[in-house]
Parts: C-alpha cells; structure tokens; sequence
C-alpha cells in the first residue's frame, strides 16, 4: 500500500462539495476512519464531473446512525448501507466489508448476502476495478493506494482485482460494469478480462434479478456514451442477455437516438431512459403489430395495444421495466399512429398533449434515421408548433385537403389502420400487480384509469389521449425524452 499526497494526484477539497466534506468531517470527529472512495476519486482524477461521491468508514451502518440521526437513515438487505443527508444531499455511507463467507453464495459462486464488516484492506480486496479503489482522506490530504491503481489510471487501463472468472462468478453485473467504464472512461480493457468475456460467460447474466439489471441498463444509457457502449454490448454478447428478442443490432434508428441522448447529457439535459427502450423495442413492437394484423386479423388499434403488452412482458423477464415507464414507452408508441395521420379538428389538441413531446421527438428521430413510413410528418409537426395561430388553421386545412385526396387514392399502410376508429386505451389491461418492486414514480399512474372504448367507434375529442392535458409537473420526477 502506497500513501499518495492528494494534491499530487490533483486533488484537493475545493473540488469537492460541502456535503461529502460534511460526512467524513462527522465521522471522523466522531473517531471513526472515513474516507471518499470509488467513482468520485477517480473521476476527479482524470478531471471528470464525478456523478456522486461514496463514502466509506470503520463505523458499522448502527454506529454511522449513531453518529446522524435522523438525518442517517440504514437500507438494504443483500447489502447494508447508511444513507445519510447532508442538507438537501444524500451520501451512501458503506462499512468496510470482509469477503463473504461460503454460504452466502450460491452454487455458482454467486454472492448473494455481503455484510461482513471487516478492515479497509479487506474492503480494498472486494472492490472491482483497481480505479475504483483510491480512498482519499480529504482533511489529511491523502490517498492511499492499494494496488498502483494510479498507475491504472494514468495509463487508462481498465484492470478487474483478482481472477478475472471469478469476480464475473461472484458478481456477472462486473462484466456489465466493464463495458460502461471502458465507453465512459475511454480506457482499453486489460487482456486477462477480455480472455473471459465471452457470450458463454455473458450468460451468467441470466441469474441475476431483471429488476438490478434494468437499474443497470439505465446506467448505461444515461452515462453519455450511450453510442460507443452499444457495439460493445454486441460484440461481448451482452445484448441478447439484456434485450432477448431485440435484434443484435445498432439500426440506424438506435444510432441516432442514442447519439441524441448522448448529445443531450453533454449539454446538461435530462434524459429518461424508458424513450431509449421505447426505440430499442420499436422493431419487435411492429412485427407484433404484423403479427396481429396479418396473421391474427385483428384492427390495427387492437394490433398495437396487444403487441405493446406482448413486447413489454417478454422484456420483462431481462430486465423488469417499471410500470410508469411501461406506460411511457406505449404512449409513445401509441402517439406515432396519431402523430403519422392525425384527424385536422384534432391537431391542436394533439400538440397540447402531455406525452406530445416524447412522441414528437420519437417521430423526427425516426424519420431522421430514414424511415419513410413517417411521410414526412415529423417535419411537418416540427414546422407547425412554429406557427401562429392564423398559420396553423392555414395549415390544417392544407393539410387537410392533402389528406382527402391521399384518402381517395390509397388504401393505408398497416400502422394506420384503424386510426379512424377508437383506440385501445394506452394501458388499460393491468396484469397482476408485480410482487418485488413498487414503482418509483407516480407520475403517469392517471393512465391507468381510462375505461375500455369498443372499437369501431368513431373517435372524438373526448378520447383519453386527448383527453389529457399538459400538467406542470415536478421536472424531478417527469422527464422527457431527446429533442432535437
Ligand atoms: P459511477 O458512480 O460513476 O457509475 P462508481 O465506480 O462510483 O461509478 P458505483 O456503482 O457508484 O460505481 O459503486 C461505488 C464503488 O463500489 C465502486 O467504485 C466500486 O469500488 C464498488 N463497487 C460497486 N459495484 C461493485 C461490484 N459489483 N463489485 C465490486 N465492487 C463494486
Ligand atoms: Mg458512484
């Protein structure tokens, strides 16, 4: 072990909030060991904006408690931690942990309970990657430094502690891990993990819960580098254990939202991850339509809101979207047949709707990508929000006269059909609750209260789509997806 001055590796307390100086400051105070350790560390090393920063003590999560308050408050279970604010901020507060004992893993190896409070060297050991282990004691002004992780650092290599099989056994979300930091970071991954990361290897993914994996995917497309991860998660075979029926492909669709999504969290914007799904599963979703339609007979209405259920069920069982994300990514699925032939008196209402935006953005990406099957709509929307209240009617009823004729001429393509008569509700057909998990948000949970409209009915204002109106809503809890 290597103690490092911290201003010789770059760091310095200035750089870092009053909140984490806040929790090390207590603990110390209070006469425990406490140090920063993990993603800020090394983000701040390499000159980063780190996403949070993680501390790490010789208190046990009963004795951090002690320490807080009310302010401290213990969760988990697999692993315990204390979760404690510092004003409006909160700061994971984990103990140094001992290896896991035998039988708190499964068969295969894998770690199942992990609360074994040990010492920092111990703690050191079960961490993952060498960069993620620097502790740093920002009032002493040091770093200590187990296993030359610095050197890791400056020479960008991304180094797994220990066998590289194993710590995939212990835990496959490492292999998972390793392909976020390498698109994140830029580092090359060191020879022995590329040796072990294999598809057979990636199917060890398979026995880890949907729900952690579906917190993993979310990492991944909110890290900023959403573009460079996704050839990776191909080439590793990754994808097919995360996205079972998506075809393994980067589709120019995919490409451009995620280079979207990517621009955006460089600019600062938010992004919600369930539109990166709503495109992810677009593919699956029309050839459930077809399906349906084709094969099954069923009105293009029925098509869509039995394949998006369908769709979303099967990619449940990878990794378990919640239930207002769900709802998201079927409205937008939902607004495209409306976006793509929207009946003129309802235009206006359309643009007002609350899930208008996502939809919108949806659409443009689409047809940026080079679908043709958007004629040009996303365009058009695109030009009309534009417009003054004059030039909108002048273009609707364009639009509206361009509309009869095509009517007169053409039958419709498949997605269309149907969109004279009512549409499913968007997420009408609840299943049986999930047992597990409760949805984090609550946002959206008003779609879930419209009532089943027969199809064949013409459809009116009064339909629940248009029904809803644009709310003010807590930017923290309701994002929206890219726009352009
Ligand atoms: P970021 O927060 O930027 O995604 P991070 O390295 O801080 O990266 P976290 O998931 O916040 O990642 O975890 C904090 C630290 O906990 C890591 O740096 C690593 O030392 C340790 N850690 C997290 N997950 C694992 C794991 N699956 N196996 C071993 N160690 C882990
Ligand atoms: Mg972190």
């Amino acid at each position: 072990m290597q103690t490092l001055r911290a201003s010789k590796c770059g760091l310095s307390t200035a750089l870092l909030p009053s909140s984490i100086l806040d929790v090390i400051d207590c603990l110390t105070k209070a006469g425990y060991e406490a140090y920063i350790v993990g993603g800020g560390v090394r983000d701040l090393m390499l000159g980063h904006r780190p996403k949070d920063f993680d501390a790490v003590t010789n208190a046990t999560p009963a004795q951090v408690k002690e320490v807080f308050g009310r302010r401290c408050r213990i969760i988990g279970r697999r692993f315990e931690l204390a979760h404690v604010y510092s004003g409006r901020e909160l700061i994971e507060v984990a103990t140094f942990r001992a290896p896991p004992k035998q039988r708190q893993a499964t068969a295969a190896g894998m770690i199942l309970r992990d609360n074994n409070w040990g010492t920092i060297e111990q703690d050191y050991a079960r961490r993952d990657f060498s960069i993620n282990t620097l502790y740093y004691q920002p009032q002493k002004g040091i770093v200590l430094d187990f296993c030359r992780a610095v050197d890791d650092i400056q020479s960008k290599t991304l180094r797994l502690l220990g066998e590289p099989q194993v710590r995939f056994e212990e835990d496959p979300v490492r292999m998972l891990r390793t392909l976020r930091f390498a698109a994140k970071l830029g580092f090359q991954i060191d020879p022995a993990i590329l040796a072990v990361l294999t598809a057979k290897q990636a199917e060890l993914l398979r026995d880890v819960s949907p729900h952690r994996l579906y917190d993993e995917s979310q990492k991944l497309f909110t890290m900023g580098h959403l573009h460079r991860v996704l050839p990776m998660l191909i080439e590793y075979g990754i994808w097919k254990q995360l996205f079972a029926d998506i075809p393994a492909q980067v589709n120019p669709f995919i490409q451009k939202a995620a280079q979207n999504t990517d621009q955006r969290i460089q600019i600062g914007k938010t992004i919600n991850p369930a539109f990166f799904y709503a495109v992810l599963l677009w593919q699956p979703f029309l050839q459930r339509c077809e399906f349906y339609t084709q094969q099954k007979g069923l009105v293009a209405s029925e098509a869509r809101a039995q394949a998006g259920l369908d769709v979303l069920k099967r990619q449940a069982t990878r990794t378990i979207i919640p239930r207002f994300a769900e709802t998201f990514i079927r409205e937008v699925w939902e607004m495209q047949s409306r976006l793509l032939d929207p009946k003129p008196q309802q235009i206006e209402a359309l643009s007002g709707h609350a899930r208008f935006r996502a939809g919108f953005d949806f659409l443009l990406l689409r047809e940026k990508s080079g679908d043709g099957s958007t004629q040009g709509m996303g365009q058009w929307w695109e030009s009309y929000q534009h417009l003054s209240a004059d030039e909108k009617e002048q273009t609707i009823r364009a639009y509206n006269r361009k509309r009869q004729r095509n009517r007169r001429k053409s039958t419709e393509p498949v997605l269309q059909q149907g969109a004279d008569t009512e549409i499913e509700p968007l997420v009408e057909q609840q299943e049986k609750p999930r047992r597990g998990r409760q949805p984090r948000r609550t946002a959206s949970t008003d779609n879930n209260t419209v009532s089943v409209p027969q199809s064949g009915q013409q459809q009116s204002l009064d339909h629940p789509i248009l029904r809803r109106k644009r709310v003010q809503r807590d930017l923290n809890q309701v994002v929206f997806g890219p726009t352009q």
